[in-house]
């Protein structure tokens, strides 16, 4: 038999031609979500003052299984993708394991991460409805930079609320940001009214995710011709990711293999669920099983000991409710947690997917991932982000089980980024000092008391 090739890539004509939309093959949606003065439904008029006109009608479909990438945007996608299917022998080695091991690396764009894939869909249609600026919110600085470069090339502007201890502690990140032409403003800041009422109260305060997000739809809000975007969480977001997924699969038939398992990070659920998605539509259409597996980090573990409930997406309570797995949006991680993955909340896809006993979950300490991060980086060359690293720990687990019941399964994981930014957290584990905080049940239970009483349906 012919030897499969390391890196085996597609061309950019293969590129793919349209997003797959998972949730028309799901029997059971997710829950719609819900706006937070009246509990109905959002329709497409409560979310337009806030989202672009396309992406909130891509946000509420779930009746059309393909989505056209329109093709300007592949042209825009061609910059950076296909990204390669790399089979990890140098792992396999290191491991000693009978399994295959394959993942779908993201990390090859300036950004280094899979999020320049929906930041390119993103500002591409903001540009094309004729707006001029967009706001996010930014926490260890990702999505910022994805959408700065993809802001900076449709030519639009961009202000990043970036978490202040962010800020700090990532003024790379800052600077490329800021080279893509963005505004990068700490946060909280004397520019919105949210964020001076915050400083007001606690002047010292370093920020948080959810005070950020409020200050970004503030002002896009209330300024004309701009919307708020944002990078992970949200159904369009996962569509866009789907390229991931597609191109995985179109990758797969090539060399005429087909993976047994899948594994990816988790914080908001958009590399994982863009990578599974073709593949758990094939499962939900009885075509083919897969078992898929979500990694999370131990001391944020919203679908492993969160609840299935309506929450916020923020800490200020502005946004529509999302029934999602979460640990309550006052949700706090351990100061010492440096592996990323830190939202309190998850997509509703994935939280379905997970509720309905599709996708399996697990925990890992971050002390165990980065262990796994310089295996991985040792064997196979690539720096990996730490939230990646999650992922590579989940495969590492599912290889050395083939491993003791000498099964050759094939295992695919998503590497949906590099580490180049992340230094801080390797040099503390490499100095030792790296640590794991994992929260208690009394906890948890504090801050999932913090979720609004609503009533909440079975
Ligand atoms: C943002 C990010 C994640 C987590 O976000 P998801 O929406 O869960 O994918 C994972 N890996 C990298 C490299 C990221 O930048």
């Amino acid at each position: 038999m012919k030897k499969i090739p390391t890196k085996i890539y597609l061309e950019e004509r293969e590129l793919p031609k349209k997003w797959y939309n998972l949730r028309a093959d799901m029997k059971s949606k997710p829950e719609p979500m819900l706006h937070p003065g009246t509990l109905n439904p959002c329709t497409l008029e409560d979310i337009l003052p806030v989202f672009c006109t396309e992406l909130a009608k891509q946000e509420l479909n779930d009746t059309d299984r393909f989505v056209e990438i329109p093709e300007e945007l592949r042209a825009m996608y061609s910059m950076f993708r296909p990204s390669p299917l790399i089979r990890a022998y140098g792992l396999e080695k290191a491991l000693g394991t009978p399994a295959h091991i394959y993942y779908k690396f993201e990390g090859n764009n300036t950004s280094g991460s899979h999020k320049l894939n929906s930041a390119m869909a993103q500002a591409y249609y903001a540009k094309k409805e004729g707006l001029t600026s967009l706001t996010t919110e930014t926490g260890a600085g990702q999505w910022g930079t994805a959408l700065s470069m993809a802001c900076a090339h449709c030519g639009i502007d961009l202000s990043v609320y970036m978490v202040k201890v962010s800020s700090e502690q990532k003024p790379y990140r800052k600077a490329v940001m800021e080279t893509y032409g963005a505004k990068v403003i700490a946060s909280p800041s004397n520019t919105t009214n949210t964020g001076r009422a915050i400083l007001e109260g606690d002047p010292k305060t370093g920020g948080s995710l959810g005070c950020a997000i409020s200050e970004a739809i503030e002002v896009a809000v209330t300024t004309e011709n701009c919307r708020y975007v944002l990078g992970s969480v949200m159904n369009h977001v996962l569509l866009h990711q789907s390229v991931i997924g597609l191109e995985a699969q179109a990758a797969f038939e090539k060399i005429g293999v087909k993976p047994d398992i899948i594994v990816g990070c988790t914080g908001g659920g958009s590399n994982l669920g863009g990578l599974i998605a073709p593949f758990m539509g094939e499962k939900l259409r009885g075509k083919k099983d897969y078992r898929f597996v979500a990694v999370e980090p131990a001391s944020c573990p919203s679908l492993t000991r969160g609840k299935y409930l309506y929450d916020f997406g923020d800490t200020a309570c502005t946004t529509p409710l999302i029934r999602m797995y979460t640990l309550g949006s006052k949700f706090i991680p351990s100061a010492n947690h440096a592996g990323g993955l830190r939202y309190h909340g998850m997509s509703p896809v994935i939280s379905k997917l997970f509720h309905d006993g599709h996708i399996e979950a697990i925990a890992e300490t971050q002390t165990d991932v980065f262990e796994s991060a310089k295996l991985f980086a040792k064997a196979e060359g690539i720096l990996p982000a730490p939230e990646s690293s999650h992922a590579i720990k989940g495969a590492i687990n599912e290889a050395l089980k083939c491993k003791e019941k000498g099964e050759k399964k094939v295992i695919l994981f998503g590497l949906s980024g590099t580490g180049y930014f992340d230094m801080q957290a390797y040099m503390a584990f490499n100095s030792g000092t790296l640590s794991d905080t994992i929260p208690t049940d009394a906890e948890i239970a504090k801050w999932i008391d913090t979720i609004p009483k609503i009533p909440q349906n079975a």
